[in-house]
């Protein structure tokens, strides 16, 4: 197993921060301010079981950043959530959110439980308590959650209806990837996976590849994994790797992304059992197979220094949060593999989301070709803003995306000042 010291995300995170920052010269206090969270909440909260027994889960919220925004970020329901890894992922939603330039801040929430081992009602009144004990720090204006690895449409619509109650009105705005009938937004499903398509489209053109050319890996069969598949297979490229919690697959011949979705989603099947499948390894391995493109959309510390020499692709897409370490990067770049950071190339679903955030607050919806149509501007933008940035300042994509993003949160700092 790789070495504990490089899997802690929240090293990993800052890590990165703090190479970034050095190279634009940002003041010391700056620093000090945007490197620590600006609040940390850790919640105990009672639930009755269907059993009739009375457990206590942990959950937590952090706001990392409200500089240029209401503090934006996911909930994540996993038995292995830490507030470490809460305090990193609310950090990058901050910079996630700067580099695709909407004004949003970074936060992030988690609950340590197993969704995949308890009831619709307990999960509901998990998500409920939760949120009651939150009512008071989110909000249209203060922090607004979206869904996580094991939350979905159905927990977002829960949140919703707390915060609603407590309020005492309807306020689709204080959380977003809720259900269409509820103020969601057309596209928002798909966003994340369309947004790493487009980043992929993005790199194929700038390195002169072809998309019926790439052989695509994909580790993650979640929201972003299952709907990323199924777009870029749409659009011609060809999906020969496949990974869940449960395994691998891979299969050079590529594979009927609708049937295996059908497969896992409808038949609930595992995915590695998928029918006329090809060869079966653990769900890691699969990044390390002969490929153009991998991207890793499941958890954090899949490419690690002890198995980025075993990447072959030409491209690695991070759909996922953080799924390489930072130690890790120098062997990625050393072998000359083309990096889309996570906080660009999984950007997609927060870019829809403030689309959403704006379609609720207006309380007037756009068609999905509209959607999609300005997260492509987005995208696309962001990408080239990026890449030139990188080749401007002689560093890699990912420096460049925090570069370009710290330097617009410390600009927008500068200009409020710090209250006291
Ligand atoms: P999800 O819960 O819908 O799916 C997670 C997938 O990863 C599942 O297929 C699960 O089986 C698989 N998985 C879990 N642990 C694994 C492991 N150790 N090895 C291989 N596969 C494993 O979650 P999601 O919403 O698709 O999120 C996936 C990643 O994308 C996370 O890092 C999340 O933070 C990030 N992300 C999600 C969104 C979004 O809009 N949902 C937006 C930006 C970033």
């Amino acid at each position: 197993m790789s070495n504990p010291a490089e899997m802690n995300v929240y090293e990993n995170a800052e890590a990165r921060f703090e190479v970034a920052a050095k190279k634009i010269g940002l003041e010391e206090g700056l620093y000090r301010y945007l490197r620590y969270p600006s609040k940390e909440i850790t919640l105990y909260i009672p639930i009755g079981m269907d059993s009739g027994h009375l457990q206590v889960f942990i959950g937590y919220r952090v706001l990392h950043s409200t500089v240029r925004g209401p503090g934006k970020g996911g909930i994540r329901f996993a038995p292995d959530v830490t507030l470490d890894e809460i305090r990193a992922l609310a950090t990058w939603m901050t910079w996630k959110c700067a580099v695709v330039n909407i004004p949003f801040g970074g936060a992030k929430g988690g609950i340590i439980c197993d969704p995949t081992k308890m009831s619709k009602s307990e999960l509901e009144r998990l998500t409920r308590r939760y949120t009651a004990e939150l009512s008071e720090w989110l909000g249209p204006e203060r922090d607004v959650p979206a869904p996580d690895v094991g939350t979905n449409e159905q927990t977002m619509a829960w949140v919703m209806d707390t915060y609603a109650m407590h309020v005492r009105h309807a306020t689709t705005a204080v959380v977003t990837g809720k259900p269409i009938e509820l103020g969601g937004s057309a596209g928002r499903r798909e966003a994340t996976g369309r947004g790493v398509m487009i980043c992929c489209d993005k790199a194929l053109a700038k390195l002169g590849m072809k998309r019926d050319r790439s052989r695509v890996v994909i580790q993650g069969f979640g929201n972003v994994g299952s709907l990323g598949a199924l777009l870029m297979s749409q659009a011609g490229y060809k999906i020969i790797g496949l990974a869940d919690i449960h395994g691998g697959l891979y299969n050079e011949n590529g594979f009927d992304v609708a049937k295996m979705i059908d497969w896992v989603y409808t038949q609930r099947k595992p995915l590695p059992e998928f029918p006329g499948g090809g060869t079966k390894m653990p769900a890691r391995e699969i990044l390390f197979q002969p490929c153009e493109i991998i991207i890793p959309a499941a958890v954090e510390n899949q490419i690690t220094t002890e198995n980025a020499t075993k990447v072959q692709a030409r491209i690695l897409c991070e759909a996922a949060n953080g799924p390489t370490t930072w130690q890790a990067d120098s062997i990625i770049d050393g072998k000359g593999i083309f990096t889309i950071p996570d906080i660009l190339g999984n950007a997609g679903g927060v870019t829809v989301s403030y689309f959403e955030w704006v379609q609720d607050r207006q309380g007037f919806f756009w068609r999905e070709s509209e959607v999609n149509e300005r997260l492509k501007d987005v995208m696309e933008h962001s990408f080239d803003e990026v890449v030139r940035y990188a080749e401007t300042h002689g560093v890699n994509n990912r420096v460049a995306a925090y570069m370009l993003a710290i330097d617009r949160v410390a600009r927008a700092l500068r200009l409020r000042g710090i209250y006291a």
